[in-house]
């Protein structure tokens, strides 16, 4: 029970709003904290800030933040996750969706002839490790996918299901609802992998970066065969190679499925290479087309497979390889379904999403709060952490068969084990380490740039800027009631921009949000 909802503490909140309210500087102090107003824990910033004119350098004015409202500076904290900070995620999923979009049809630093690349949209799933409650609509006829009220078809209906050793049914009749919470959970706990799945979790990463190689060379080998010459350029350290006409420009966003295991949306996008500027965006060879693409990404997602470094509980190391389905879709190729905007409102959706849809939603766990979260008997959620705490432990093992007095000093970390301790550090990622939105460098604008370009619209009135020698003194509002007050306010005016989001189409809507 969250501690705002004690009628107590309640109480003392209203209390401290009142007397904000009520003190003379009232609506300085709303202005002040506005540009962080909507945050739940902003940082407090103390110090000088020096008002310089962007032309001369001259210094227009100088201020020390103890002659502001409570003697501090308040920013926003930036989290992406709409789990810790609903509003600074939401500032976030419009940067996401301006990044993914910039990338598709051009846009600030990107070329609007990218809009004619060949792209796909792929979908990239972990395997199975155990069968899980889940629910599959064979032919949906709802208007809205994320209020889907389709009849499902039955879970696992398997009629000649044997029990498992456990004595529990293999099979599973019910037609689940989308809001059932037996969704995403193992049929049998006993029998499902957690361990392999939090490995395959912490080398998704890898694996995804293994299969884009093997797209790029699997394209690269058909313009061999189809004559298509490869392009000289010069490298950035001044040497004449040669290279494939084609490459691959990505956005991707992971996603965490109920069960969670992670999975990645990307998108892939052909470029060609430009023999006088090899940094320059230009489009592929005509010779390669948006069919050779969606095949690579076939053959690439069934060909990459590997062996993690052996574990002292597994010395032959998991397997690690994509899922069955790989979903390639074409994007813009007239079939009406898959768009530009539609393509990037979802990944900007999933890009604020970390855990919180398999229930899990705390940040980074320590010796002091695993106990909170790990437990090989609990259930499927705690099984995972506890796989991640375990196989990420420190492991050794002696280095010669000879123990010796100090032979604990001189026994060496096992290279294999050195894979593993970051399952410990993301055990609350259920062993995901990854970014949620990550890009290739050439495929569209930075989330830099989108700030700097906000932070410039703030500041392009009086030509001049603000530098800043600041300290951080805290997080957080220095009351509940402030935190009322400032949220409500930011509330109010996020309300009236969210209702000029949504009635615009999702091409504008990015600009809205910035
Ligand atoms: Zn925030
Ligand atoms: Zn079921
Ligand atoms: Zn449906
Ligand atoms: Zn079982």
């Amino acid at each position: 029970m969250s501690t705002l909802h004690r009628p107590g503490v309640a109480a003392g909140r209203d209390a401290q709003a009142l007397h904000r309210a009520a003190a003379p500087d009232y609506f300085g102090w709303l202005e002040h904290t506005r540009t962080a107003g909507g945050c739940a824990r902003p940082i407090r910033l103390t110090g000088t800030m020096t008002n310089v004119d962007q032309d001369t350098g001259q210094v227009l004015a100088e201020q020390h933040t103890d002659e502001l409202p409570d003697r501090v500076l308040y920013k926003a904290c930036g989290n992406r996750r709409a789990a810790q900070c609903p509003d600074c995620s939401w500032v976030y999923a419009g940067d996401a969706f301006q990044v993914v979009r910039c990338g598709l049809t051009g846009g600030k630093a990107v070329p609007a002839s990218v809009a004619r690349h060949p792209v796909v949209f792929a979908t990239f799933t972990a395997p199975s490790f155990g069968p899980v409650h889940h629910r599959h609509v064979p032919r949906h006829t709802c208007a809205d996918r994320r209020r889907c009220d389709c009849r499902p078809a039955p879970c696992h209906a398997r009629r000649d299901a044997a029990t498992c050793p456990h004595g529990r049914p293999g099979a599973c009749f019910a037609r689940h609802d989308s809001t059932d919470g037996r969704l995403g959970r193992p049929l049998c706990l006993d029998c499902y992998d957690h361990d392999h799945q939090v490995v395959w979790n912490a080398f998704a990463g890898d694996l995804w970066r293994r299969t884009k190689q093997a797209v790029e060379r699997h394209l690269a080998a058909l313009c061999r065969r189809r004559g298509i010459p490869t392009v000289q350029v010069v490298t950035d350290a001044g040497k004449i190679r040669r290279v494939p006409p084609v490459r691959v420009s990505h956005g991707k966003v992971a996603e965490m499925q109920r069960r969670g295991a992670v999975h990645f949306h990307v998108l892939l996008r052909l470029d060609g290479v430009d023999p006088n500027d090899r940094h320059a965006l230009v489009p592929p060879p005509t010779g390669i087309t948006v069919d050779d693409l969606d095949t690579a990404v076939h053959v690439a997602a069934r060909q990459i497979t590997f062996t993690t470094p052996p574990h002292p509980d597994r010395p032959q190391g998991w397997s690690v390889a994509w899922g069955e389905q790989v979903d390639v879709r074409r994007i813009g190729t007239g079939d009406g379904d898959v768009t530009d905007g539609k393509v990037a409102g979802y990944l900007a959706k999933y890009a604020t999403k970390a855990t919180e849809v398999t229930g899990h939603c705390s940040t980074r766990l320590t010796p002091d709060t695993i106990d909170a979260y790990a437990d090989p008997e609990g259930d499927h959620l705690a099984r995972l952490i506890d796989a991640c705490w375990r196989l990420g432990r420190p492991t050794r093992h002696r280095t010669s068969d000879t123990a010796t007095p100090a032979g604990e000093r001189q026994a060496k970390l096992d290279t294999g084990s050195h894979a593993y301790p970051g399952l410990r550090r993301w055990a609350h990622m259920l062993g995901y380490g990854g970014h949620f939105l990550t890009k290739a460098r050439r495929y569209s604008v930075t989330f830099g740039l989108l700030r700097d370009t906000r932070a410039s619209y703030r500041r392009a009135d009086d030509g001049s800027i603000t530098v800043g020698a600041l300290a951080f003194v805290g997080s957080g509002w220095l009351t509940d009631g402030d935190a009322l007050l400032a949220n409500t306010a930011a509330a109010q005016h996020r309300e009236r921009r969210r209702i000029g989001r949504e009635e615009v189409a999702h091409e504008t809507w990015s600009e809205v949000a910035a």
